[in-house]
């Protein structure tokens, strides 16, 4: 890849990246980088579906109401209404574009997940977030105007030091470091779970983008809310596979090993609670009883329903020796979604100017403390459609002063490098996990900092965070770029992790997705945003 000049540069292909790229004006330049394949992401695994109030006993009022009240008083209002008055247009256009969402007869179908008043979740069987992101992704390479870059990993942003403005970003492929310039940078990529020992998300979600935009002083918004889902598989040797609420919505029955709807002792709701609540409930209810997993037990639906609903749920059970016609899915919770993220108003634009995020990377507003299921691939369509209204300056081409080899194999480092990896997501997953204490969240910052500052010594950082916007590298060895993904990713985990641990331990109060043992109420005077620039945090009134 030549050192290279865009209009605008997309760094990720989930949901947000790739309808983002469609949505900006066809005469724009478009660069559609991503670190894996085009289709790799969350928004590939998303099962349950895609919220939407479009059906004749529904409405965007109820949808709100909906949202504002999972969100635990701490959504934008104005965000959320954004969201639920744009999601039929934005359901039209996916299914213009050729997303085959299930019909009963002519009518689109929707499902009930847990807190919506309403069923109003659309689906494509349990595979949604595939039949979205496999058109989106054909739409993208018919598309003259988008130059799709894959295996490209994002490292700095460039930032002009007499402006202040993003104008582009530094890109790690093919052994060489180059900088790709452009008048508008869009973060789209993703969630962060890989920070927790216990995820449902892909390996590529690593907070890569929030990490990178807060290094360079972005606004990072509610870092400490993260939605912990309740039922991810739990066998010996398989990943969290997660097991779709809309399970629970079908009627399914969440029990013990003594075969007891349990979650009922925790809400009146039972198992279609907030998932932070039954997440919560399995959790102290594994503490009281000893036990190490509960159960799905999907015998009350119909297995016709089953067959028809979920079946790709129905091939990983099997495949793990799981037959869910006949037998409980043993589950347990999981991280799955984070509600903090780079702060943007409603057109995407962040606290940089020419830096703008969308999806899973942003803090819209929308989902507050807690993310009500399925207006997540929502909001990634609803808001990255703003990017249609993309306007961009004219700007010189800058080319690079010099081009430096390098021969450097950083072997020696790795053993500490895959330490940190492989230990810090057991130490966020027992410190920021469901239930927090100040001291150990202040602890694991301890340990947090010392990591980093072990990282930072290592030569490998000169290339991920001091490389110049002049300089462009090429490696001589052939390893250099597996070393410098690892180190890069590891240091944007650990950069998460004090985002999410500080903002944690600011917090004292329970809110949502974050739940402190030693603060267990909601207070009134924490009805504010935690805000942290560089090392400063601070709250803001909603
Ligand atoms: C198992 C599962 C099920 C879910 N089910 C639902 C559901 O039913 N409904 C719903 O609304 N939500 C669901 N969610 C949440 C939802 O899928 C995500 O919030 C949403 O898809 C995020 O989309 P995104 O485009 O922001 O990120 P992703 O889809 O995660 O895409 C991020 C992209 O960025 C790329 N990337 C990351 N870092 C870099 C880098 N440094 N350089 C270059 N590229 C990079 C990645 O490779 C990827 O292409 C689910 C999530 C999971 C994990």
């Amino acid at each position: 890849m030549n050192y290279s000049k865009f209009d605008v540069v997309v760094v990720g292909s989930g949901a947000a990246g790739l309808y983002g790229a469609l949505c900006i004006p066809k005469g724009l330049k478009v660069a559609l980088i991503t670190k894996d394949m085009l289709n790799t992401g969350a928004s590939d695994w998303a099962q349950g579906g895609i919220a939407a109030a479009i059906s004749t006993d529904d409405s965007p009022q109820l949808h709100l109401e909906d949202t504002l009240k999972a969100g635990a008083g701490l959504c934008d209002r104005q965000a959320v209404e954004f969201l639920v008055e744009n999601a039929a247009d934005s359901i039209q256009s996916l299914v213009e574009m050729g997303v085959a969402f299930d019909r009963h007869q002519s009518q689109l179908s929707m499902t009930l997940e847990a807190a919506h008043s309403r069923p109003r979740v659309l689906h494509a069987a349990d595979t949604t977030g595939r039949a979205i992101v496999a058109t989106l992704a054909q739409q993208v390479l018919q598309r003259e105007n988008i130059e799709v870059i894959s295996q490209a990993f994002a490292l700095k942003l460039w930032i002009n030091e007499e402006t202040g403005k993003c104008q582009g970003i530094s890109v790690l492929k093919d052994h060489a470091i180059t900088w790709i310039q452009a008048s508008a940078t869009i973060l789209a990529t993703g969630g962060a779970g890989q920070v927790f020992a216990q995820t449902t998300n892909p390996a590529v979600s690593t907070g890569d983008g929030v990490a990178i935009a807060w290094r360079s002083g972005a606004i990072i918004r509610d870092a400490e809310f993260v939605q912990f889902h309740p039922t991810a598989l739990t066998v010996p040797g398989a990943p969290r596979f997660l097991i779709s609420e809309a399970v629970r919505g079908e009627g399914a029955h969440l029990i013990d090993q003594q075969g007891r709807r349990f979650a009922f002792d925790y809400h009146p709701d039972g198992e279609l609670a907030p998932r932070d609540v039954v997440s919560r409930a399995i959790f102290t209810h594994l503490a009281k009883t000893g036990e190490s997993q509960v159960y799905l037990d999907l015998r009350p639906i119909e297995p016709e329903k089953i067959r028809y609903r979920f079946p790709n749920i129905i091939r990983v059970c099997q495949h793990w020796n799981v037959d869910l016609f006949t037998k409980p899915i043993p589950v347990t919770p999981a991280a799955h979604y984070w509600m903090g993220g780079i702060a943007v108003d409603t057109k995407n634009k962040t606290s940089i100017s020419g830096l703008y995020a969308v999806g899973e990377t942003a803090s819209t507003g929308v989902h507050g403390a807690n993310r009500l299921a399925s207006n997540s691939l929502l909001e990634c369509v609803v808001y990255a459609s703003q990017l249609a209204k993309l306007e961009v300056d004219e700007e010189e081409k800058i080319t690079p002063s010099e081009t430096l080899t390098v021969t450097d194999n950083w072997v020696e480092h790795l053993e500490l490098v895959n330490s940190i990896k492989n230990q810090l997501p057991d130490l966020m997953w027992h410190s920021a996990g469901i239930c927090r204490t100040q001291v150990v969240l202040d602890s694991a910052i301890a340990t947090v900092i010392e990591w980093r500052s072990q990282l930072l010594s290592l030569p490998l950082n000169q290339y991920v965070l001091n490389l110049l916007p002049q300089q462009a590298i090429e490696f001589n060895s052939v390893e250099a770029e597996s070393q410098l993904k690892l180190y890069a990713e590891t240091l944007n985990l650990l950069d998460i992790a004090y985002l999410i641990l500080k903002s944690a331990a600011f917090r004292t109060e329970s809110r949502g997705g974050h739940y402190r043992t030693d603060y267990p109420n909601t207070l009134a005077a924490w009805s504010k945003h935690t805000i942290i620039q560089g090392n400063n945090l601070s709250c803001v009134d909603i």
